[in-house]
């Protein structure tokens, strides 16, 4: 297992689509399990394999960390799809290890039914709720090429300019492995 740097907000490989996974090989086992080293390491509950430069329809989650969550099990999912949401909704302050420092609250479906695969290539449809529910979503946005920052608002973007603008020239102190503007593809 290794850590391994996280790619930031201006990076290109997080506006891509990421790819299916055709198959789950001792290689993708490996990445995945640096998944969670790396998650872990920088304290996050959610890592998607673009933020580590793999474009590949992967994310990890592990919510137990967080009080009232030490229940639920840490998950990675491999080829994701969320089948459904609830029409109601929550708001919630999100933050993202791709964007350091920069926290803001989101509203999103409560709850989301979400078929994925797991390293044994079984497939599973689990419903999920609250912050379960909202990693999910934050994660599987990743894969899709989305941000939670999209979802501001054009005063609250305006308002995070500069901000983002030091993180893309990476001229913020960040306590955690962090990718070169220019090494997207660190792991193949
Ligand atoms: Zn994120």
């Amino acid at each position: 297992m290794s850590i391994v740097p996280i790619t930031l907000c201006g990076d290109k490989i997080l506006r891509k689509k990421t790819a299916k996974v055709a198959e789950i090989d001792d290689n993708i086992i490996g990445i995945i399990s640096d998944m969670f080293e790396t998650m872990r390491n920088a304290n996050g509950i959610g890592l998607a394999a673009n933020q580590i430069g793999l474009n590949k329809q992967i994310f990890v989650a592990d919510v137990s960390p967080v009080e009232g969550y030490e229940k639920y099990k840490p998950v990675a999912m491999i080829n994701p799809k969320i089948i459904s949401k609830s029409e109601e909704t929550d708001s919630i302050e999100e933050g993202c290890l791709s964007i350091p420092e920069l926290r803001a609250e989101i509203i999103r479906p409560k709850s989301v039914f979400v078929n994925y695969f797991d390293v044994n290539m079984k497939e599973h449809t689990i419903e999920a709720d609250q912050l379960f529910a909202r990693v999910i979503q934050h994660e599987y946005d990743h894969l899709q090429g989305v941000l939670f920052i999209d979802y501001l608002d054009d005063e609250m973007k305006k308002k995070y300019k500069k901000h983002l603008d030091k993180i893309k020239k990476r001229k913020l102190e960040i306590d955690y492995p962090i990718s070169s503007s220019t090494d997207y593809m660190l792991i193949k």
